[in-house]
């Protein structure tokens, strides 16, 4: 019997143990993960014996101690205009309050010296609005993909001397019993009196399996589709050394879709990531100097929402990646150039390009992989980033597809992220409020403080 059982150890997961036991260092708590210990936490791909996904039993990418964000550039951005929608549930100070938080236990665990960057004054703003852009504003602490290991390693080591951990320990059920929750697992059944679930993304289809068992109300309407891009560095070197990240949208002329930059990934590399065995594209950059490239990477993305009665938006997106799998056998790759003339990339035409691939990827024809209207904004919309980075739209510019942000239906949480099960908390990514690392660990630190107070 424990006090509390956290199902997940991604941020959300993380840093909810972490308030946990600060706030209450006698509380029993168990965290269970499908995936491994960071330390085993290995992708197979080389680029050398094994060159893309081979679909292993659990994605070290996205599970294991860390979760989906462990590999990631681990940029923390503290705002409220993406990354979620925890502020509509717990407001936007608090939500704001929380991720400043987050950033200081990242400091105290190996975070510090890293950069904190700004839109705050930044004269791109103006730069953005006069080519009919719109910058984002928010602030935000790129850790790179090293020093986030650093600040995991450091989290885990002083969390395991008071959590137990079960890694490699997938919970099948959750129930509801007297006094609390059962924990059923292949290995054995837990209990405990209150339960976070903080599943992720990884955890979408068993989410919504669980919801449906236990009668949690949830909805489901939108995906996000489009590309990677990858360009010479020089290109956007203007916006990325002072705002390291920026999040700009635009509007298209054409259907006035949104289409916006996301998750930019300064002299970094592109990799492929596995969701459910259908493997899409994303991209992460070292802080170490020797593990940088000459590429800046980031995606394009177009939010589709659909209205009754579609409701499977997940489903679409996966058929859209499904179908760059069956032509490219994993991520397609194109150049610009090639993909505004109506033809298919080829290894030749590639390799002559200002561009070197940092991905192996097979090269297509993305127009043949995209809805007209997602891929006529992303067109429209490198043209206009073209006026505030010339050579955005030269020939050469790689695009990788496809790039899909699936987002988890989303659950009937009330102010607390709590179920209409007292105790029943549904958190991060894993609720379809949050999108991010630090909003995922905001609900994290929220829910924790929820529990303590309640007790
Ligand atoms: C390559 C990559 C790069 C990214 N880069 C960034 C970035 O720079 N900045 C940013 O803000 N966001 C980034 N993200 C997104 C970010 O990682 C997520 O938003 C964040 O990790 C969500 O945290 P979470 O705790 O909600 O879920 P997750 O991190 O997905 O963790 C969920 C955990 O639950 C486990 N789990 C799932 N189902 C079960 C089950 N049934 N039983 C037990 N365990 C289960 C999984 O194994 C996983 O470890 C990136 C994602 C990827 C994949």
């Amino acid at each position: 019997m424990y006090n509390v059982i956290i199902i997940g150890a991604g941020p959300g997961g993380i840093y909810s143990a972490y308030e946990l036991t600060k706030l209450d260092p006698k509380l029993k708590i168990a965290v269970f993960d499908t995936g491994h210990s960071l330390e085993k936490r290995h992708c197979p791909i080389d680029n050398d014996k094994i060159k893309s996904c081979i679909n292993c039993k659990t994605c070290s990418i996205m599970s294991g101690f860390g979760g989906a964000g462990a590999f990631s550039d681990g940029k923390y951005n503290i705002t409220n205009d993406f990354g979620g929608t925890l502020h509509e549930h717990i407001g936007k100070k608090q939500a704001l309050e929380l991720m400043k938080y987050v950033d200081q236990i990242n400091m105290a665990h190996g975070g510090e010296g890293t950069k904190l960057y700004s839109t705050a004054g930044t004269k791109f703003k103006k730069l953005c609005i006069q080519n009919k852009l719109n910058l984002l504003d928010a602030s935000v602490r790129h850790l790179g993909t090293d020093i986030n290991y650093v600040v995991l390693q450091n989290l885990y080591a002083e969390l395991k001397e008071k959590v137990d951990f079960h890694f490699d320990t997938p919970v099948r059920d959750v129930k509801i019993v007297d006094g609390g929750y059962e924990i059923d697992t292949d290995k054995d059944t837990f209990t405990c009196e209150q339960c976070i679930i903080s599943v992720g993304r990884s955890g979408s289809s068993w989410m919504e399996h669980i919801c449906k068992n236990l009668g949690i109300h949830t909805k489901s309407n939108r995906v996000d589709i489009g590309v990677r891009v990858e360009l010479p560095a020089v290109v956007f070197s203007h916006l990325t050394d002072e705002l390291y990240e920026s999040k700009i949208v635009y509007r298209t002329e054409k259907f006035e879709d949104n289409v916006r930059t996301f998750c930019m990934n300064p002299h970094g590399i592109v990799v492929n990531e596995n969701t459910n065995g259908i493997v899409t594209v994303n991209g992460h950059s070292y802080e170490d100097p020797s593990m940088q490239t000459e590429n800046t990477n980031f995606a394009l993305l177009v939010s589709k929402h659909f209205s009754e009665p579609f409701e499977d938006s997940n489903g679409y997106g996966e058929s859209i990646a499904r179908l760059s799998n069956m032509l490219g056998g994993g991520v397609m790759v194109q150049r610009f150039g090639d993909l505004v003339r109506g033809r298919r990339s080829n290894v030749k035409r590639i390799e002559e390009g200002l561009v070197t691939p940092t991905l192996a990827a097979t090269p297509g024809d993305l127009s043949l992989v995209l809805p007209k209207r997602i891929l006529d904004g992303i067109i429209e919309m490198i043209y206009a980033l073209d006026k505030i980075a010339p050579g955005t739209a030269n020939d050469d510019t790689l695009l990788y597809g496809v790039e899909v942000k699936f987002y988890n239906m989303e659950v009937d949480l009330d102010d607390r992220l709590q179920t209409k099960y007292p105790g029943l908390y549904i958190i991060g990514d894993g609720s379809g409020i949050t999108h991010s690392l630090s909003h995922a660990s905001a609900s994290g630190v929220y829910v924790a403080r929820d529990i303590l107070q309640t007790r």
